[in-house]
C-alpha cells in the first residue's frame, strides 16, 4: 500500500486549511482533562502551516466531554438536556486551552459557535462565511463548535465531521482534515475483520465506499465512518481536498505532511470554481440590477460591483439572494449574490460606497455585489 510523498500531499500545498479535531484526542478519558502536551504539539504543527503562508481554521470537539466531568455526570450517554449543560461548561474549557495553546505562538484565536441554522439558510451562512473571512484576513484562528447549549434533537449537526465540512465548503477551503481516532478508511471495521483492506485515496464516492462506512466507531466523540462519509461528500462537491487521519500522535499535522498514513479523497474542481458554478448555474435570480458601461468594465476586469455603477434595481429581494446583472442594453452579463435587500439597494444605487452609511443609517459593505460573489455570464458582449 503506498503513502503520499511529503510533495505530493493536497495539505502541503493548500491555501485555506481546515483542521476537525475530536474529543478522544483533546480530552483524556482518564482524566477528563486537556490533554495539553498532545495539544502543545498541534500548536506548532499550526503555527508551521501559518509561517508558510496557509490560513488555518479549527473545528473542535470537546465541549461536551470536557463538561461533563467537571459536572459531575455520570459514564454513558447523556439526555440532550445533560449535553446542553455539559456544552455550557465545556466550551469555556475547550476555548481557554485553544488559546493557551496557540498564544504561545503569537497566534490570536476567534471563538464561533454555530447552529445548524447558521449553515443552512443563506443569509445566515453568507454572515458567518463573511466574518470567518474577516477573521482570517486580521490574522486570527477561528475555532469552531457547534453551539451544542441552543441546539435541540432535531435542528443539530451532533457530529463535529459534517460541521467542519460544511464550514470548509462556507470558506471556500481547499484542504479539511480530520484528525480522528481512526488512520483512514477501510473496506470493512479492522478491528472486527482480519481481510480489512486500507484506503489511501478515494476519487469519487461511489456506493460501494459508503458501505464501508459501517462498523469503525468511537466512544467518545460522536463521528464514526459514516459522518466521515457524509463529510467527504459535503466537502469533495465543494472542490475541497479531505483527509482522515490518525490524530493521536504527537505532531498529527506535520505527520500527515512527512508522509504518513491516511486516506485522502479527492474533488474534482477547485472550490472558486465549484462555487462560480452554484452562482451560475443552480439559483434562481430573485431580481435584476442594471449597470453602465463604466461598472461593465469593471467587472470585467474581476472587480466587484459597486452601488456607483447601478442604474437601476429591480424585483425584490434580501441580502444574499442569487440577481442577474444585465448591461445598459438589457442583456445579462453576471450573476451574483447580493450584499443589500433592494429596498436599500434602491436607495444606494448610484451613489458612492462612503455614502451608505449616510443613506441607509448603518455602515454596510462597500460593494453591491462582492467579487467573490459574483461570476460573469457573457464575458464578451458589452453594451
Ligand atoms: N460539539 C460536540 C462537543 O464539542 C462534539 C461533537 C462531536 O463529537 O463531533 O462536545
Amino acid at each position: 500500500m503506498h503513502n503520499l510523498s511529503a510533495t505530493q500531499t493536497p495539505l502541503l500545498h493548500a491555501r485555506r486549511i481546515v483542521v476537525k479535531v475530536g474529543s478522544s484526542l483533546l480530552v483524556e478519558r482518564s482524566t477528563g482533562q486537556v490533554n495539553r502536551a498532545w495539544l502543545a504539539t498541534l500548536a506548532k504543527d499550526i503555527k508551521q502551516l501559518r509561517d508558510a503562508g496557509q490560513e488555518v481554521l479549527l473545528v473542535s470537539s470537546g465541549a461536551i466531554a470536557l463538561g461533563r466531568r467537571q459536572l459531575g455526570l455520570a459514564p454513558g450517554k447523556l439526555k440532550l438536556e445533560e449535553s446542553q449543560a455539559a456544552a455550557a461548561v465545556g466550551q469555556i474549557r475547550l476555548a481557554h486551552a485553544w488559546t493557551e495553546a496557540l498564544e504561545q505562538h503569537g497566534l490570536t484565536v476567534a471563538q464561533i459557535l454555530l447552529t445548524f441554522a447558521d449553515t443552512e439558510q443563506r443569509r445566515r451562512y453568507l454572515n458567518a462565511r463573511s466574518t470567518l473571512g474577516t477573521l482570517l484576513k486580521l490574522g486570527s484562528i477561528p475555532v469552531i463548535n457547534e453551539n451544542d447549549t441552543v441546539a435541540t434533537a432535531e435542528i443539530r449537526y451532533g457530529d463535529n465531521d459534517r460541521l467542519a465540512a460544511r464550514v470548509a465548503q462556507m470558506i471556500s477551503a481547499d484542504c479539511l482534515v480530520l484528525l480522528s481516532d481512526v488512520d483512514g478508511l477501510y473496506t470493512a471495521d479492522p478491528t472486527r475483520d482480519a481481510t480489512a483492506r486500507f484506503i489511501p485515496e478515494v476519487r469519487g464516492i461511489s456506493a460501494e465506499i459508503e458501505a464501508m462506512a459501517g462498523g469503525v466507531s468511537s466512544d467518545v466523540g460522536s463521528g464514526g465512518m459514516a459522518t466521515k462519509i457524509a463529510a467527504a461528500r459535503i466537502a469533495v462537491s465543494a472542490g475541497c481536498h479531505m483527509c482522515v487521519s490518525l490524530g493521536k500522535e504527537l505532531h498529527p499535522l506535520r505527520r500527515i505532511i512527512d508522509g504518513a498514513r491516511c486516506s485522502w479523497f479527492y474533488p474534482d474542481a477547485n472550490p472558486a470554481t465549484v462555487r462560480k458554478q452554484w452562482i451560475a448555474g443552480t439559483l434562481k435570480p430573485a431580481g435584476e440590477l442594471t449597470i453602465d458601461a463604466g461598472a461593465l468594465a469593471a467587472l470585467q476586469r474581476g472587480k466587484s460591483l459597486l452601488p456607483a455603477g447601478v442604474t437601476r434595481v429591480a424585483g425584490r429581494f434580501d441580502r444574499g439572494d442569487a440577481l442577474r446583472v444585465c448591461s445598459a442594453a438589457g442583456v445579462e452579463v453576471a450573476r451574483g449574490l447580493s450584499a443589500y435587500s433592494s429596498a436599500d439597494a434602491e436607495r444606494i444605487c448610484g451613489r458612492q460606497s462612503s455614502e451608505i452609511e449616510a443613506l441607509l443609517g448603518f455602515r454596510g459593505r462597500d460593494e453591491m455585489i462582492h467579487r467573490d460573489d459574483l461570476v460573469l455570464t457573457l464575458v464578451t458582449q458589452s453594451g
